[in-house]
């Protein structure tokens, strides 16, 4: 790492001024009858607030770049609050629905290869994070979206087909497709297990040193535009020279000025993981692949632990994600299981194994988030993943990481992923609560 240029550029030429992580410095502990939060006695370079996909991975980064980098999060990483917090998520690069789908694309690409040297890196002597199975998109028509995907894999030299529906039957015979004449197919997309991959960059960060504080933060110490600390609930306040703000759904909260009306947080994901037949292989890894069709998308049950079929489709909407309640309600699951057995007749009457429910968290244009504060000059804002940013994990994180060291790896993404100046109402999602979600108009 070019540590000069880091300290230039993150201010942390004025480290004398900070003041170390010093503990009840506004007497809230007293106010709040809270037990302190446990502190390393340090001042970090980085720190990093939240440690879902967005914090966990740019904090790896950070570390194994030789930066000091600490890691705060309310509960702990991909804690079952968090968005990040699932069991899996699908990884595929057909995003030519988006403003800047050249560099989603691109991304999506780089990341499925990124995600297998992080297996072969550090999880080879236990189950990979990474399964291949390939995703099918079907639809009735041929679309624009459909067409970019194709163009902009033919300039990314991607691997992708057009298969004719009898070739679908052929090769997935679990699958009914005859309400969907197109189909396209990417051999290379696959599922990562996210919860277990977030720890696992957690894990990664300890091992190099990297410490962590449980403990829920406001930014309320600022001075000459810049954050001097942010205060824990129990009344510490911890400092660093640079400050990343990595609170996916909860930026609204935390940022209220900045990012109250530039993220949608209110819509809720509802994902229901049904069973599959006792001893039938057919709905499993590898033997059935992901899949996105009109109304939702999914995957097979896969390894290790064959958690279950999954689909998602869009949910209620509630304002704030610490206390929504993470109940799917039974008639979306069985809006769910409907749209399942369309598919695949024979899970229609499957039980369901599980159900999990989180907070999306839409930037106005469908973008991610990766801009310094507009207000305090050494705060990073990231996020805004859309519905869609786990899949892209290492790529995101080692670009913020270099970003907040000063180096600009991919100027066309420090373009794209601005903080945008335009600002929304936050307002309910309009139409039935938990059908697709309404208010994304970029998921295909
Ligand atoms: C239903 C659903 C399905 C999805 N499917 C896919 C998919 O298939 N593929 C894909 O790529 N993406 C998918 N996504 C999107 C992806 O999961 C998210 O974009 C990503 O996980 C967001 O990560 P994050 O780090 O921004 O936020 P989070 O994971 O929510 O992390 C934010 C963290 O900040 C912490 N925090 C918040 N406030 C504070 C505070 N004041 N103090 C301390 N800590 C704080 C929280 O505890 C939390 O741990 C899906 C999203 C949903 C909702």
């Amino acid at each position: 790492m070019d540590r000069r240029k880091f300290l230039g550029v993150t201010g942390a030429g004025a480290l004398g001024l900070t003041t170390g992580c010093a503990s009840a410095g506004t007497g809230r502990a007293e106010a709040r009858d809270l037990a302190p939060a446990v502190i390393p006695n340090r001042s970090p370079e980085v720190l990093v607030i939240g440690a879902g996909v967005f914090g966990m991975f740019a904090a790896h980064y950070l570390r194994d770049m030789g930066v000091d980098a600490m890691v705060v999060d309310q509960h702990g990483p991909a804690n079952l609050r968090a968005t990040s917090g699932a069991e899996t998520r699908g990884v595929r690069s057909s995003y030519a629905s988006r403003e800047h789908h050249p560099i989603w694309m691109r991304w999506a690409v780089q990341s499925i290869e990124a995600w297998k040297e992080w297996d072969a890196r550090y999880t080879r002597d236990r189950a990979p994070l990474f399964v291949t199975t390939g995703n099918i998109l079907l639809r009735e028509e041929m679309s624009p979206y459909l067409e970019r995907c194709a163009e902009q894999w033919d300039a990314l030299g991607t691997e992708y087909e057009w298969l004719d529906p009898d070739e679908v039957k052929y090769r997935f015979p679990m699958l009914d497709n005859s309400r969907y004449p197109l189909a396209l197919w990417e051999p290379g997309a696959g599922v990562v297990r996210a919860r277990a991959a977030v720890q696992s960059a957690a894990e990664q960060f300890r091992r190099n040193g990297g410490h962590f504080v449980t403990a829920k933060v406001t930014p309320d110490n600022v001075q000459g535009g810049r954050l001097t600390g942010v205060t824990t609930d129990s009344g510490e306040v911890l400092t660093a020279d640079t400050y990343v703000f990595a609170c996916g759904p909860w930026l609204p909260k935390v940022l209220p000025e900045v990012m109250g009306n530039r993220l949608r947080a209110r819509t809720m994901g509802y994902v229901v993981y049904f069973g599959t037949p006792p001893g039938d292989h057919r709905f499993q890894w590898p033997n059935c692949p992901s899949f996105g069709a009109p109304g939702g998308t999914g995957w097979p049950a896969v390894p290790p632990d064959y958690v279950g079929f999954r689909a998602r489709s869009g949910g209620a909407s509630s304002p704030d994600p610490d206390t929504s309640s993470r109940h799917v309600p039974l008639e979306s699951v069985e809006r769910q299981r409907e749209w399942v057995a369309g598919l695949f007749p024979a899970l229609a009457d499957q039980p369901v194994l599980g159900t999990r429910a989180c907070h999306y968290e839409s930037s106005i244009d469908g973008n991610f988030i990766i801009d310094v504060h507009p207000g305090w000059e050494n705060a990073w804002i990231v996020g805004g993943g859309s519905a869609e940013a786990f899949k892209q994990g290492p790529t995101l994180g080692s670009y913020i990481a270099n970003r907040i060291i000063g180096r600009d790896i991919d100027p066309e993404a420090t373009e794209g992923f601005r903080l945008n100046e335009e600002e929304f109402e936050q307002r309910d999602p309009p139409g039935e609560p938990d059908g697709p979600d309404p208010l994304d108009p970029y998921h295909p």
